[in-house]
């Protein structure tokens, strides 16, 4: 709805401006092309009152001279065009300016720029990457600008090793010029270091160890608490049996502070079952639930206190959490404790409702939500911006 309200002003805007411009210029000078001019504006206006919006774009178009004045107006109607998923007749408007010979080298490069983005859109990476190129060395005011869209050319056909060389590229541009070119998105050392993930991951799983720990560890030279890639160090020393190093690294993850989720706490079950200490995990869970007190760390904690100490001292862990971090989930958590499986029990479906509240993962950017972890949001496709619920603290006014 809001995009084909944008259309519709969008027409508004083509038919006065473009009625202006014949106002002051078309019809005062005439000549052949001119001449045609009137009977493309009224079959607009036309085409408008009958509501045939698309006829409507193409007529004020073609009546709309492109010159300084009304270039904004014609990009302006490639880009909604583009939104509304109407992507090649975004890229005929977008090809029809380049045609014009008037343009200055700016508004060759702002044209060149959309159709680059019309090429994205319509899946024609090869194409939008010419475009792309040829704006990073040609226009020092677009560069950045372009070199983000090259990102998502790279990203798109997972071609990880030309995306690190341009996030390389970004990482060495000033905050200041990002700044100017108005196009900040995720820090480019948090790209880099997913693209090397991604890389290592793919080392790790065709069985190349050292390729992978060379990946994993460049993946930690601007952040050295990226979990990706303390992650995967995890599971590449677990792949090499070195159940000691996998600990280190764990023992880095709780470290750093970064919210907990089920797929880490079965890293740290899968290292405990290797080691001789039988009581490795609950201590491990005692240090991780110091470190963040969440409903997700406090119920697998009650888990293995009960298995060394009995039900009665997990569940009054359980009750003993619920003083400083009220939750829900704890307190369903508490009352299934207290009844059986077998008893009847018309509450326990209920309880096991609240009990779950915190289960699953979520976008912190765009809300998507989702059972598992995402390295990158398939909704907004930011990287790492999912989350697991039970990972943070409650308070009791929610
Ligand atoms: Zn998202």
């Amino acid at each position: 709805m809001i995009l084909n309200n944008a259309l519709l002003l969008l027409l508004l805007v083509l038919a006065i401006t473009a009625g202006w411009t014949l106002a002051r210029a078309g019809l005062r000078f005439g000549g052949p092309e001119q001449a045609q001019l009137p009977s493309q504006y009224y079959r607009g206006f036309n085409f408008l009152l009958d509501g045939e919006e698309e006829d409507a774009v193409d007529a004020f178009t073609e009546a709309l001279a492109v010159n300084e004045d009304t270039l904004d107006t014609h990009i302006a109607l490639g880009s909604v065009l583009r939104k509304r998923g109407e992507v090649d007749r975004a890229i005929r408007i977008h090809q029809s300016l380049l045609a014009r010979p008037q343009l200055t080298e700016v508004q060759l490069h702002q044209s060149h720029l959309e159709l680059a983005r019309d090429f994205i859109a319509a899946g024609l990476y090869d194409r939008a990457e010419k475009l792309l190129l040829d704006l990073i060395s040609q226009s020092s005011d677009l560069r950045q600008t372009a070199r983000r869209h090259l990102l998502e050319v790279h990203e798109a056909q997972r071609d990880w090793q030309s995306a690190v060389s341009i996030a390389e590229a970004l990482i060495d541009v000033s905050k200041d010029e990002e700044s100017a070119a108005g196009n900040l998105g995720q820090a480019a050392h948090q790209l880099r270091s997913h693209y090397l993930c991604e890389q290592a991951e793919a080392a790790l799983d065709s069985g190349d160890a050292n390729g992978a720990r060379l990946l994993f560890e460049d993946a930690l030279r601007d952040n050295a608490e990226e979990l990706r890639a303390l992650m995967g160090l995890v599971r590449l020393a677990l792949s090499e049996q070195d159940t000691q190093q996998a600990l280190g690294q764990f023992e880095r993850i709780i470290d750093s502070g970064r919210a907990s989720a089920p797929d880490l706490l079965s890293l740290l079950a899968e290292i405990c079952a290797e080691q001789s200490d039988p009581t490795l995990q609950l201590n491990s869970l005692r240090r991780y639930y110091a470190r963040q007190p969440c409903s997700l760390l406090a119920r697998a904690l009650a888990q293995q206190i009960e298995i060394h100490e009995g039900k009665a001292q997990a569940q009054a862990f359980l009750r003993s959490t619920l003083e400083d971090h009220p939750s829900a989930s704890i307190a369903a958590s508490l009352l299934l404790g207290e009844t059986t499986a077998t008893s009847p029990c018309p509450e326990r479906p209920i309880l096991e409702a609240f009990a779950d509240t915190d289960a699953g993962y979520r976008c912190d950017h765009c809300g998507f939500s989702g059972k598992s972890r995402h390295w990158r949001c398939p909704g907004c496709r930011h990287w790492d911006s999912i989350h697991y619920l039970g990972a943070f603290l409650e308070h009791p006014n929610g």
